[in-house]
C-alpha cells in the first residue's frame, strides 16, 4: 500500500531533506531539522502524491489517505500527550501547504486548528490567559472562513474594526477577552450568512476540510499565476503539513519571526530578519504589523538569540546555501518552524555564491549553478544617475526591498496598474498600504512597487525579489489611501498619475521622474564571476543587433559577433523611410532601382558602423524580410480619407486638404487622385495572410534588384572597413527559404555582386552565404539546402509559428486557455518546444552536417536568450545562439552551465 503520511517528531522523522518531491520543500525541511535534533514541533506531512490522488479522484480524498491521516494524527497526539478536540487538554495544529518549489504567499495556511466552543475554554483555563485563547479562536474562524469556506476576508475585518471602533481603541491588542468573544459571535454570524453553514465544531472535520482546502488551493488563481511566471508544472501538487501549534502570542516572552542567514537583497553576510513579540506568524509575513529587526532580539532574549544564530548557521552549513527560516518563541523557548534555501536577488545570488566559494562551502563550478541565468539579467537594470540623485532630496524612506531604480505614475490598485498598462499610458508605480497575493498581476506590469507597511519579508518584498522588480516596502512616512486615491507625504499629496521615483537599493522615494543610467556591464563582481563561467562554455553567444549602438552594447556584454542583423529595421527613421516607401510604391523596375540607389549609401553607412563595432567577429546580415505593407499607411485609413475628400465642400474641404497633405507628406500626395493611386498600390500589396505572404527571400526572388542593392551595400562597407585594417567577416543570410532553389538564386546574386565589388576595389573579403531555417519544409530538406548554404541559422520565431500554425502575433488570445488546460506547458515563443520544433532543429542540423561536415549552425529566434533553450542548443551541438544584447550575459551563463552539466553528466557516467 502506498505511503501517504510521514511523521516527524520525538527526534526522528520518517522522511528527510532529499524528499522534496514527496514531502514538498517545507515538509522535507521539517523532516531534516527533526533528524538533526533541532527543536521542531512534531507533526506529519501528507504527501504530494496524496494531492495528486485527490486531483485524479475529482477532488475526493482517497480512503488510504484518510486512514493514514488519522494514524498520523494519533501518533502526534501520543507525542505531545494531547488530543485533537479534547475539552480538557486539546491539541491544536497548524495546517500549511508546501509544494516542491516554494510559492510564497500563493498557498494557504490555517493556524490554531482544533479550537471550538469547548476547547477554547480548556485553552483559556490551561494557559490562564483567556485573551490569548479567544484571540486564537477568532483567528482560526477568520482563516478557516476565508480559506476553507471562501468567505471574503473584508467581512471579518468589518466585524473586528467595528468592535475596535465601538470600544474606542486603536490597537488590536487593546481588545479584551470579552470583546474577542463578541468578535467570535460576529464572525460565526458572517460564516453562517455567507457560507450557508456553521463553523464546524468537530475538530477532526476541521482538519479534513482544511487539508482538502490546501489541496484545492493548488488550483487557486494566485498559485496558478505564480506557476506560470516561474515555469512550475501544474501537475506536481502540494503536500500538507500538520504540525502541533506553538504560540508566539502567549504574552511578552513569546514571539515569532522570519529571517535569512544572509541579506537576501544584497547578499551581504549579515544575520538578517524580523520578528514581533506577542504575535502569530501571519502578522509578520502578511505585513499587518511592522516588525522589528532581528538584532533587537539580542537585547530582549539574548539566550534565544544566540541559540537561533547557532541553529541557523548550522543549517546554512548543512545545506551549503543561504537559509530562509521561520521560528516561534513560546514563553522563552525557541522552536524552528521552517528552513529552506532562501530566494534572493540576482546581485545577492552572485555575491553569496562567490562568498561561499571563498569560505570553502562550495566550489567554483557549483557556484555557477547558484545563480539563475535569468536572474543575472536584473544586474543589468538601470540605477539612478548618481550625480543627479545626489542633488535630489528624498521625499521619504522605506526599506530597500528589491533593487533597481523605478520611475512611474502612481496607481493605487493592481487593477488600475493593469488597465494603465493595457492602455499603454506609460510606466506605473503601484503604491499600496501592503500588497496581497491578489495583486500579483498588477505587480507584474508595474515598473516598481511602493508600500507603506510591511517589512523585508512582507509579501511585496518577497514577491518582487523573485520577479526581479524594484520595490520599496514599509515606508512608514507615507500614507496611502486607496479610497481617495491619494499618497500623502507630510504636507504633500500625490494623486493617481503623479510621477514618482523609487530606489529599491537604498529605500529612498523621490518626487517626479529621476534620471536613470543603465547598469554597468563591467560590474567587477559580475566580470569576475563570468571568468569562472567562461571556461565551461562550448557554445558561442552572439547578439541580434541592427544598429551600431546595439552592436557596441553587445560587444560590451561579451557577444562574439552578430547572429542576426535585421536589415529592414535599418530603413525606419528620418531620411530613410521615404526612399523605402518610394521603392515599394515604384511602378516599375526602373523606378525601383532609382529608389534603391538612394538607399544604397544609407545602408552602406550603417553596415560600416556595425562592422567597425564588431571588428574581428562575424556579422550575419539578413537580406530584407518585412511584409512590405508594414511600411505603408493603413488601407482602411486611406479608404476613409478618399471618401471624406470626395464628399467635402467649401471650407471643410480646404481644412481636410491640409490634414491630408500633412498625413501623406512622405508620399507627396495633395489631392484625391494621388490618394486613389496610393490606395490602389496598398490594395495590390494587401495580403490576407501577410505572415505567409511576400516575405523573406520571396521578395528578393520577385525583385532581385533589392538583394542586389543590399549585397552591394554589404560588400562595399566590408571593403571600406577592411581597408582601414579591421577584420571583417560578413555572413549574408537569406531568410524564409523553403526550397534549395530559392537559396541558389539568391546566392547567385550575392556572389556576383561580391565579385564585382572586389574587382572594382581590388580588395577581397572573406564571406559566407547561408540561410535561415524557419519553415518545416526547409528543416526537412536541410540536407539539400546545405549544398549551397555555408551556414544555417534557425529562425525559431517563424519555425515555431509555422510548426504549430500559431500566429506569433495573435497567440495572446489562445495562450492563457492552452496553459490553463495543460495543452501547453509553456509559451512556445518564449521557451523552445524541444519535443516538436526542437526535433526539427536537431534533424536539420544533422542533415545539413551530413551534406557539409562542420556546417556552422546557430539560432537567432527569441529563444536564443532563454536559458532552457540555450541548454538544448548546447546539447544538440549548435555552434552558437544569438539573442538581444541585454540577454547576452544570461545566454553566456546558461551556456556555461550547460557545459559544466554535460561534463558532470559524462563524469557520472564514467564512474558508474
Ligand atoms: C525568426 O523567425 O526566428 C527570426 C529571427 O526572424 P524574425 O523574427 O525577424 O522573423
Ligand atoms: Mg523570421
Amino acid at each position: 500500500m502506498a505511503k501517504y503520511v510521514y511523521f516527524f517528531g520525538d527526534g526522528k522523522a520518517e522522511g528527510n531533506g532529499q524528499m522534496k518531491d514527496v514531502l514538498g520543500g517545507k515538509g522535507a525541511g521539517l523532516a531534516e531539522m527533526t533528524n538533526a535534533g533541532l527543536p521542531v514541533p512534531p507533526g506529519f506531512t501528507i504527501s504530494t502524491e496524496a494531492c495528486r490522488e485527490y486531483i485524479r479522484l475529482g477532488r475526493k480524498v482517497a480512503d488510504d489517505v484518510e486512514r493514514q491521516t488519522r494514524e498520523g494524527l494519533s501518533k502526534l497526539e501520543k507525542s505531545v500527550v494531547q488530543k485533537l478536540g479534547d475539552d480538557d487538554n486539546p491539541l491544536l495544529v497548524s495546517v500549511r501547504s508546501g509544494a516542491k518549489f516554494s510559492m510564497p504567499g500563493m498557498m494557504d495556511t490555517i493556524l490554531n486548528l482544533g479550537l471550538n466552543d469547548a476547547t477554547v475554554d480548556a485553552l483559556s483555563f490551561r494557559t490562564s490567559n483567556p485573551r490569548f485563547a479567544y484571540d486564537s479562536y477568532r483567528r482560526l474562524i477568520q482563516m478557516f472562513g476565508a480559506v476553507v469556506l471562501e468567505v471574503p476576508k473584508p467581512l471579518f475585518d468589518e466585524v473586528f474594526e467595528g468592535k475596535k471602533k465601538q470600544r474606542k481603541v486603536k490597537l488590536d491588542t487593546e481588545l479584551t477577552a470579552r470583546d474577542l468573544q463578541d468578535v467570535i459571535v460576529g464572525y460565526k454570524r458572517v460564516i453562517k450568512k455567507h457560507a450557508g453553514r456553521e463553523f464546524p465544531q468537530n475538530a477532526y472535520e476541521q482538519l479534513q476540510l482544511a487539508r482538502n482546502a490546501v489541496f484545492s488551493s493548488w488550483f487557486n488563481d494566485r498559485a496558478y499565476h505564480y506557476r506560470r511566471m516561474n515555469n512550475i508544472p501544474d501537475d506536481l501538487g502540494t503536500a500538507v503539513n500538520v504540525q502541533a501549534m506553538v504560540f508566539g502570542n502567549l504574552g511578552e516572552t513569546s514571539g515569532t519571526g522570519v529571517g535569512f542567514t544572509r541579506n537576501p537583497a544584497t547578499g551581504n553576510r549579515e544575520f538578517y530578519g524580523e520578528f514581533l513579540m506577542n504575535a502569530q506568524g501571519e502578522d509578520v509575513v502578511a505585513g499587518i504589523r511592522t516588525p522589528v529587526h532581528i538584532s533587537e532580539l539580542q537585547k530582549i532574549q539574548p539566550a534565544v538569540y544566540d541559540q537561533l544564530r547557532a541553529i541557523t548557521s548550522r543549517l546554512e552549513h548543512h545545506y551549503r546555501d543561504i537559509q530562509d527560516f521561520e521560528f516561534t518563541i513560546q514563553e522563552g523557548k525557541l522552536y524552528m518552524l521552517q528552513t529552506r534555501n532562501g530566494k534572493r536577488t540576482g546581485r545577492a545570488a552572485l555575491k553569496i555564491a562567490m562568498d561561499m566559494v571563498r569560505e570553502g562551502l562550495i566550489n567554483q563550478t557549483e557556484a555557477l549553478f547558484r545563480v539563475d541565468a535569468n536572474q543575472i539579467y536584473e544586474l543589468l537594470f538601470p540605477r539612478f544617475d548618481p550625480k543627479q540623485i545626489a542633488r535630489a532630496t528624498p521625499l521619504a524612506n522605506g526599506l530597500p526591498a528589491s533593487p533597481g531604480a523605478a520611475v512611474g505614475q502612481v496607481v493605487f490598485t493592481a487593477e488600475a496598474a493593469v488597465e494603465w498598462h493595457r492602455a499603454g499610458k506609460g510606466p506605473v508605480m503601484l503604491v499600496r498600504a501592503e500588497t496581497t497575493p491578489e495583486d500579483i498581476q498588477g505587480m507584474e506590469v508595474a515598473a516598481g512597487i511602493l508600500t507603506s507597511r510591511g517589512g523585508m519579508t512582507s509579501h511585496a518584498a518577497v514577491v518582487t525579489r523573485g520577479m526581479g522588480k524594484c520595490c520599496v516596502a514599509g515606508a512608514t512616512g507615507i500614507e496611502v489611501d486607496e479610497h481617495t486615491k491619494t499618497l500623502r507625504v507630510g504636507k504633500q499629496i500625490f494623486g493617481e498619475g503623479a510621477w514618482i521615483s523609487i530606489d529599491g537599493s537604498t529605500g529612498q522615494i523621490y518626487e517626479g521622474r529621476q534620471a536613470t543610467v543603465p547598469a554597468d556591464p563591467n560590474d567587477p563582481m559580475l566580470v569576475e564571476f563570468m571568468t569562472w563561467a567562461e571556461p565551461h562554455r562550448k557554445l558561442g553567444v552572439r547578439a541580434n543587433a541592427d544598429i551600431p549602438r546595439d552592436a557596441r552594447a553587445a560587444r560590451a556584454f561579451g557577444a562574439e559577433g552578430i547572429g542576426l542583423c535585421r536589415t529592414e529595421h535599418m530603413f525606419f527613421g528620418e531620411g530613410k523611410i521615404e526612399h523605402m516607401r518610394a521603392m515599394i510604391l515604384a511602378a516599375d523596375e526602373k523606378a525601383r532601382r532609382a529608389a534603391l540607389k538612394k538607399l544604397l549609401p544609407l545602408q552602406r553607412r550603417d553596415f560600416i558602423g556595425i562592422f567597425e563595432a564588431m571588428a574581428g567577429f562575424p556579422v550575419t546580415i539578413r537580406t530584407l524580410d518585412p511584409p512590405l505593407h508594414e511600411f505603408l499607411p493603413q488601407r482602411e485609413q486611406i479608404m476613409v480619407d478618399v471618401e471624406r475628400l470626395k464628399l467635402a465642400t467649401g471650407p471643410v474641404k480646404r481644412k481636410l486638404g491640409t490634414e491630408i497633405r500633412q498625413r501623406y507628406a512622405d508620399y507627396g500626395i495633395s489631392d484625391v487622385k494621388g490618394l486613389e493611386a496610393l490606395l490602389r498600390k496598398v490594395q495590390d500589396l494587401h495580403e490576407v495572410n501577410p505572415m505567409l505572404g511576400l516575405r523573406g527571400c520571396r521578395l528578393g526572388i520577385l525583385y532581385p534588384e533589392i538583394t542586389e542593392m543590399q549585397a552591394r551595400a554589404i560588400f562595399e562597407a566590408a571593403v571600406a572597413v577592411q581597408k582601414k585594417g579591421k577584420k571583417v567577416l560578413p555572413e549574408v543570410m537569406i531568410p524564409l527559404v523553403a526550397t534549395p532553389r530559392e537559396l541558389e538564386l539568391q546566392k547567385e546574386i550575392v556572389t556576383r555582386v561580391a565579385d564585382e565589388v572586389f574587382k572594382a576595389s581590388g580588395v577581397t573579403v572573406e564571406y559566407l552565404v547561408g540561410t535561415m531555417i524557419e519553415l518545416p519544409r526547409a528543416a526537412l530538406v536541410a540536407g539539400e539546402i546545405a549544398e549551397s548554404a555555408q551556414f544555417f541559422s534557425f529562425g525559431t520565431n517563424d519555425l515555431t509559428q509555422t510548426t504549430y500554425g500559431f500566429s506569433r502575433d495573435d497567440i495572446g488570445k489562445i495562450l492563457p486557455v492552452y496553459l490553463g488546460q495543460g495543452i501547453l506547458k509553456q509559451d512556445p515563443f518564449s521557451t523552445l518546444d524541444q519535443v516538436g520544433v526542437g526535433q526539427l532543429v536537431k534533424l536539420a542540423t544533422e542533415a545539413g552536417r551530413k551534406t557539409r561536415p562542420g556546417l556552422k549552425v546557430g539560432i537567432c529566434g527569441e529563444h536564443g536568450g532563454d536559458p532552457a533553450s540555450v541548454e538544448f542548443c548546447a546539447r544538440i551541438g549548435l555552434n552558437y545562439v544569438s539573442c538581444s544584447p541585454y540577454r547576452v550575459i544570461t545566454a553566456r551563463l546558461a551556456a556555461a552551465q550547460a557545459g559544466a552539466a554535460a561534463v558532470a553528466g559524462s563524469e557520472a557516467g564514467r564512474t558508474k
